[in-house]
This record gives structure tokens, sequence and C-alpha cells, in this order.
């Protein structure tokens, strides 16, 4: 393919996107295949020789789209959003043209720069303390990590050398393996598995803390849990607070975790994957106060804040801290301006070594929308979240699970788990609207979160209506 080509298969790939999300919503949202439905669809090796363009396209539909979930049908109500939008899809061309592995500032001096100023203006919306910002000078500063996950692992494993250092330096006769063995990583009975799993590789003890009726951690809690480890000789070293946790969107006390954290000298994560972006509208800023006694802060812009994935956006307050727990130098990675102090070699903040230049499509949805655009996105959703809510409370057969505080609402049929499982097996089965559920203190919950860029009350209404027809048919079953 030559670039005349290219211009010409470019439109008519921007019209086949156009189209498609245009008119998803004419798409059952859940695929109706079955483990294993590819592979006959195709040859059982690449081709020899070249094939057109158009015969690409046609199995595009013939072999991909039926097993598509579609996550961004206005009729997708499962897990938490992802982005989608048209500046993001444009930002992220551009990106895959310039194609650079941006692991050091020389290695494409943009991809950092316009990364980290994009980072200050992030974290300028949502009102993050000063120390978070990198500015021309500053001790702190933001990177794009892939996912959440990795922010989490990044955060502990840089928490863990900082206390292992420390720890040497009071008992220069503790090896590592000495001090190692009794780290302890705490975080909620309700965060993500991602968080367990960051430990888990980390190779550290951990410790569920136990949340109170909102599934909210709070400071007697976790203070009681330090204590306790702290008699065992074991040493407390990191702490992951969630704000907006997966199963019902439940906040951590900050403000009572937080100085916990700071006097036993702890590292304090935060894992506001999902709720992170509403922190950019005044009103809903309340739910990160406390933000200041943090050491790092994370949310996927890629969830709520209309840039695709993936672009998690990850602050620290002192990069000194994370720089310091990875750094690898060989020779070929070296720059001239590197011993400058002026510069940021991303790679030294992350686990792999290659990464993209992810800030072009926060650049371009920023500029393309505009804060105010962003914030009324937001708002949106949880208004229509609320209006779900409504509909939820006004039908006696049902209630709800959680308080709806921003996009997600969890509800049940006042019954069994045994008819909610089924009520969940219909309703995804009908493959109409796609739900996923979650336990809440040992009950069988529904879940339905505002997902998709283009969602109206009309599919809001649409759902609600797929929901009680299931259940009216369930029970009517149950009766018989
Ligand atoms: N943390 C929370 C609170 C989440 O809800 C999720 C996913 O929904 C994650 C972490 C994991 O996100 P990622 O896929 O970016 O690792």
């Amino acid at each position: 393919m030559d670039s005349s080509e290219f211009r010409r298969r470019g439109k008519e790939m921007v019209d086949y996107i156009a189209d498609y999300l245009e008119n998803i919503e004419k798409r059952d949202v859940y695929p109706d295949v079955k483990p294993g439905y590819l592979r006959p669809l195709i040859p059982d090796s690449a081709p020899e020789h070249p094939e057109s363009f158009e015969d690409i396209v046609k199995d595009v539909e013939r072999v991909i789209m039926p097993g598509v979930t579609h996550w961004h049908s206005p009729y997708f109500f499962a897990y938490f959003p992802t982005a989608n939008s048209f500046p993001s899809l444009l930002g992220d061309m551009l990106s895959g043209a310039i194609g650079c592995i941006g692991f050091s500032w020389a290695a494409s001096p943009a991809c950092t720069e316009l990364e980290t100023v994009m980072l200050d203006w992030l974290g300028k919306m949502i009102n993050l303390p000063e120390q978070f910002l990198a500015g021309e000078a500053g001790e702190g500063g933001g990177v794009i990590q892939g996912t959440a996950s990795e922010s989490t692992l990044v955060a502990l494993l840089a928490a863990r050398t900082r206390m292992v250092r420390k720890v040497q330096a009071q008992n220069p006769e503790l090896t590592e393996n000495d001090i190692l063995c009794r780290l302890v990583a705490y975080f909620s009975e309700e965060a993500h598995c991602s968080v367990e799993r960051a430990a888990l590789i980390g190779g550290v003890n951990m410790k569920k803390i136990p949340t109170n009726e909102k599934f909210s951690v709070c400071g007697k809690a976790l203070r009681k849990a330090i204590e306790e480890d702290k008699t065992k000789g074991l040493i407390p070293f990191f702490f992951c607070a969630t704000l907006g946790t997966t199963a019902s969107c439940g906040f951590d006390n900050l403000l009572e975790t937080g100085p916990i954290c700071n006097e036993e000298n702890m590292w304090m994560h935060i894992d506001a994957a999902y709720a992170g972006s509403a922190f950019i509208c005044p009103e809903y800023r309340y739910l990160l106060n406390g933000i200041q006694f943090a050491d790092s802060f994370n949310f996927n812009a890629h969830k709520w804040l209309l840039v695709n994935f993936d672009c998690s956006a990850m602050w620290v307050k002192k990069r000194a801290d994370i720089i310091g727990a990875f750094k690898m130098d060989p020779v070929y990675l070296q720059h001239e301006h590197q011993e400058s102090g002026t510069v940021t070699d991303y790679r030294h903040w992350q686990i792999p070594l290659g990464r993209r230049f992810r800030s072009l499509k926060m650049w371009f949805v920023f500029r393309m929308y505009g804060i105010n655009a962003l914030q009324e996105h937001i708002r949106k959703q949880i208004r229509l979240a609320h209006m779900f809510e409504d509909l939820v409370k006004q039908d006696e057969r049902f209630e709800i699970c959680a308080e709806v505080i921003l996009g997600l609402v969890c509800f049940r049929l006042k019954s069994t788990n045994r008819t909610n499982e089924m009520l969940l097996q219909k309703i995804n089965k009908a493959r109409k609207i796609h739900i996923v559920p979650c336990h809440l203190r040992g009950k069988f919950v529904l879940r339905l979160a505002v997902c998709a860029r283009t969602t109206e009350l009309s599919h809001i209404q649409y759902a609600w209506e797929a929901i009680i027809k299931a259940a009216e048919e369930i029970l009517m079953d149950e009766r018989i």
C-alpha cells in the first residue's frame, strides 16, 4: 500500500468506523457465538500473497463483528465504561503514525514533554495538590500507565523499596530478605482484585480490611489491623485506598486513613480507576478530600473521560521514590541530557521499556471538548444513573443495594440469590442489554453502569423494561 492508496483506504476506514458507531445500537450488544467460533472462519495460516482491502473489510463483518461485545452500544451497562470519542480516535491515529517509542526524553522529546504537561493539565482539572504536579521543577509529576493494575503494582513496588531501604538504614545487619518477609500491604475487602494481584507479584504479606455499611474502609479498621501486625513483628508499609469500588462504587475514608499512613510512614496509594474522572466536576471533588496524605494517585482517563484505552493517569508526590526504585541505565539508553536534572525519562516510572505517544489523544480530547463539555458528560451520566435508580425504587419488587453516588446502580429483586442469578441470565441471554453482577455482603446483586457516551434516557427506559420483562417471566415461572 502506497501513500495514495492509504489516503483512499483511510477515508473508507473512517467511513466504516463512523457508520459502525452511528448504527451500533442496531446490533445485539452481546454476541451469540460459542468458544472457538472464529478459527473455522479463517484459513489455518497467513496468506502467501497480498489480499485486497475490500476482502478484509468484508471479513470484518463476517468474522469479527459477530464475536464483538459492543462496549460502545448505549445498551451496554456492564463493568464500568471504557471511553470512546472521535477526537481521541484521531489523536490515536496520529500516535500510530508517528509510532515512536518514548522510553526516554531523547527517544522522542515531544512524547515525553506533552505527557508531563497533559498530566499537569489533568491534575489541575481535578484540583490535585501542587506537590503532585511536575510544573517546571516540581518533585512530583504524572505519568500515563497502561492500566490501573500497573499503577498499583508500580506504587507497591516503589513502596516496598522505600521501606526496605529505610529499615536497612536503621538496622544495617538485616538483609533485604529479612525485611521483605515482614512487610504487610493493606487494602479494602472491596478493593479490585488487581490490588491483591499486585501484592502477590510483589511477594509481600497482605491483609484485607473490613468495610463499614457504606463499603468504605475507615480509620479505626485500618488502625486495628496495623496494631495487630506490629505486635507480631510485622512491618506495615503500604495501604491502597479505593475511591469508587468496582462492586458498589464505595469510597474509602481518606481523611481518617491518610493520617494513619503518614504517622506509620506507610505509602498511601489511591486507586480511583473509575471514579477519578468525576473529580473534574467541583461538586464531586469532595470525594477526593484527603488526597494530600497520599504518595500516589491513579485513575483511568480511559474509563470515563472520553480518552480511548489505554490511558491510566498516575501521579506521585516524590518522583525520586519511583525513579529510584526501578532505575536501570544501560549505555544504549543513555543520552546527553539525562543528568541535567531537567528531563524526564519515563522508562524509570513504569514496568515496560516501550511506551506509545498516548498523551496525543488526551491533548486532542481536552482541546476539542474543553473542560465544560467533559464535566457535562460526567454530569449527564450521573443524572441517568439516578433516573434508573428512581425507576427501581418505584417498583416494590426490587431494592437498591448501595448508595448511588456516581454512574453505577446496584439493585436486585427482593428475593433469593438464585432468583437474581436467573434474572441476570435471562437478561443477558436476550442480548438486548448487557449487565454484570457482583456480591455485596453475600447477596447476589445486579449492577447497571451508565457506560456509552451516547446513552440517553430512552436507553435507560428500554433497559428497565427489558429487566422487568425478564423479572416477570421469572417470578411467573416460580409461581407455577
Ligand atoms: N481498580 C478499580 C477500582 C477498578 O474498577 C478496576 C477496573 O474496573 C481496576 C482497578 C482495574 O483496572 P485496569 O483494567 O485499568 O487495570
